[in-house]
């Protein structure tokens, strides 16, 4: 009987396909965090870059005349 291998989507390891490797995919718990992770994370930085943290940085009204 021979195994199925596949490589990880994260890191490219090889991977068993099979009940002995439960994160298939992916090579371990790990990976497929990260993976999910990074790719929620994208979604939820994208509006918080548009919004300054530190108003005081950018006042508004503050442009110096010439
Ligand atoms: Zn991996």
């Amino acid at each position: 009987m021979r195994t199925r291998v596949v490589n990880c989507p994260r890191c490219g390891a090889q991977v068993e396909w099979s009940s002995a490797s439960p994160w298939r995919p992916f090579c371990s718990q790990r990976c497929k965090v990260i993976d999910l992770g990074a790719w929620a994370t994208e979604r939820y930085r994208v509006p918080v870059e548009e919004e300054p943290e530190d108003p005081e940085s950018a006042p508004p009204g503050a442009i110096p005349e010439q």
